[in-house]
């Protein structure tokens, strides 16, 4: 019998922050809109996953793979809450650094954590191409940037120890920075293995293939869960319901009350994108460019030549707080942005503001919910937040394939 806890009616679908973005990026919008069902009564299948963001694009193609009957669930189009935000850069680095992590954790788990964050932006790469996908991803170096009133030497420690733990990457000085990217800041690490893509169609194309393969969109909102027998059902706004053997919530920084975490805080952000910029004029190697220190600064070039620059997060949790704010942080990020690269052109065609989900140790929140035996949750917070989507849905295969692994635990929601 399915017996729809209270906890969780009827608002579980959120935890109240949505809307969850405002403005928008400057993403094509997919030529295609996906096939929608409307489900009435009951239905049941292998797995429901809530949420149509990349999380839930990637976990959809991983389970369809393996030959399981998927629903996915969303409220909005897919790919139109955070992922539809999203600046995509695919970095492999966490927004904890590596010599953090490790004063958290020990060295030997910091390191591998970064080691599959690694591999797993070169396995998404490898997925992309396997699958054809049409979503402008591209592989980028990555240049960390020391604080302007940093030491010369700040950064040493952390290319020290990602050296040890075979990690990728080289230190500029300010010499070499300026002379190879114009950028006047006392030091740099540069590193291969990141990319960048245009979230809206990788998140697209994956679940196209899903779909080929048998999965169903349902436009409908959830609106409850019975969370409490192994397996799962979930109850809609429209009043139809689904149980599946398991339940995926990825539902973005819409994270239902059952599964706040103390780990984790939700912060707003914002980006500006520019009109494609004169090409002569543009930095060296198309770097993913982010810097350390608060509040945080990253940019880079999409695949027209336009400048996005994002960052200048702030602990607001209100929607409308947080687009009012929008042209003071923009100004501000153009302000700081001109700093590194004063040759470019600083008109302003789109600004957008968003949640931001982050953890206190950087990780996202991927596994089983606790309480709930037959749910499966996939938080990928951060600023490599779509690098954790996918090491969430390759782990969530595993969990539902009944193959987990001893490092799962490094991102348990509940560690
Ligand atoms: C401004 C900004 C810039 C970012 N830049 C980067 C970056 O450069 N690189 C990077 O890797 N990451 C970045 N991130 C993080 C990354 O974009 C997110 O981690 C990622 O998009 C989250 O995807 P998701 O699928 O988990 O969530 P979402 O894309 O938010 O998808 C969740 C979906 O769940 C649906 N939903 C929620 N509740 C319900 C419900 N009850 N019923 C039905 N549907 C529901 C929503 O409608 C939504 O479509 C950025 C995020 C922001 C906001």
């Amino acid at each position: 019998m399915i017996s729809f806890d209270s906890e969780s009616d009827p608002d579980s679908g959120g935890g109240g922050i949505h809307p969850v973005r405002s403005g928008a990026a400057p993403w094509r919008k997919p030529e295609t809109e996906l096939a929608t069902i409307h489900l009435s009564g009951g239905t049941a299948c292998d797995v429901l996953i809530v949420g149509a963001g990349i999380t839930g694009a990637m976990t959809a193609e991983a389970l369809t793979r393996q030959g399981l009957s998927v629903l996915v669930v969303d409220r909005a189009m897919p790919g139109r809450g955070s992922t539809a935000a999203s600046t995509a850069m695919l970095l492999w680095e966490i927004d904890t650094p590596l010599v953090e992590l490790a004063d958290l954790y020990g060295f030997d788990k910091a390191a591998s954590i970064y080691r599959r964050s690694l591999a797993a932006v070169h396995d998404l790469g490898a997925l992309v191409e396997g699958l054809g996908l049409a979503c402008r991803y591209a592989p980028r170096p990555s240049l960390y940037l020391a604080e302007p009133s940093a030491a010369p030497d700040s950064l040493l420690p952390e290319l020290l120890a990602r050296r040890r733990a075979g990690l990728p990457g080289e230190a500029l000085d300010r010499g070499a920075l300026m002379a190879r990217f114009g950028i006047d800041r006392p030091s740099a690490l540069m590193a291969g293995g990141a990319a960048e893509a245009d979230p809206l169609l990788l998140a697209h194309g994956l679940l196209s293939r899903a779909f080929e393969r048998g999965a169903r969109f349902v436009a409908d909102e959830v609106v409850g869960y019975d969370r409490l027998s192994r397996g799962g059902a979930a109850r809609l706004a429209s009043g139809a319901f689904i149980e599946a053997g398991t339940i995926i919530l990825a539902t973005g920084y819409d994270m239902p009350d059952f599964v706040a975490s103390d780990l984790h805080r939700i912060v707003s952000t914002w980006c500006i994108a520019t009109p494609p910029q004169d090409a002569a004029r543009l930095w060296r190697d198309r770097a993913l460019i982010w810097e350390a220190g608060e509040p945080y600064l990253y940019a880079r070039l999409d695949a027209e030549n336009r400048l996005i620059v994002g960052g200048e997060d702030a602990e607001i949790l209100d929607a409308a707080e947080r687009e009012r704010r929008m042209p003071e942080k923009a100004a501000a990020l153009v302000k700081r942005m001109r700093t590194l690269q004063p040759q470019l052109a600083y008109e302003v065609s789109s600004a957008w503001t968003a949640a931001f989900g982050e953890t206190v140790d950087g990780l996202p929140l991927i596994g089983p919910v606790p309480g709930a035996p037959g749910m499966l949750a996939a938080y990928g917070y951060g600023g490599n937040g779509i690098t954790f989507s996918f090491m969430a849905s390759r782990m969530i295969a595993a969990m539902v394939a009944g193959e987990p692994r001893a490092w799962f635990e490094d991102f348990a929601l509940d560690r």
